[in-house]
This record gives structure tokens, C-alpha cells and sequence, in this order.
């Protein structure tokens, strides 16, 4: 299988743009996991943008 790191760096939402895990969306979410967050990518554009990544921000966020 081909790693698809262009087009996930291209459709990457998170805005931390010299993250070095950009487009590496495997390493994203083993990184975030291991902190008990999620991705940026799963957050909405509002709430990404803060950098709060925790669980609970998440479901702050779609509990509206
Ligand atoms: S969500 Fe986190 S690990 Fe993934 S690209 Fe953004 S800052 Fe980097």
C-alpha cells in the first residue's frame, strides 16, 4: 500500500501548519491518542483553531 502523505497533507484542516506530523495522519493520531485527545481534522474549524485537542473540548463542541 502507498503512503498517502500529499493528498493527506493537502486535505490536512488542522491549522498548526509546521507540525511535523502534517499529512502524516498516522503518526497524528497516535501522537494525539497517547494524550487522550483527538486530531484537529475531527474538530470544527472554531474549535480547531483554539488548539485544544482534549476529549472533552470535542464533546463541548458537537454537544450543541
Ligand atoms: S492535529 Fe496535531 S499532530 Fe496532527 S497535524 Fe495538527 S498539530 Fe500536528
Amino acid at each position: 500500500m502507498d503512503c498517502t502523505i500529499e493528498k493527506n497533507t493537502k486535505n490536512c484542516t488542522c491549522t498548526y501548519s509546521s507540525c511535523s506530523k502534517r499529512g502524516k495522519c498516522c503518526e497524528c493520531i497516535q501522537y494525539h491518542k497517547s494524550r487522550q485527545e483527538l486530531p484537529g481534522c475531527l474538530f470544527p474549524a472554531d474549535i480547531e483553531r483554539t488548539y485544544d485537542r482534549s476529549r472533552a473540548a470535542f464533546i463541548k463542541a458537537y454537544a450543541k
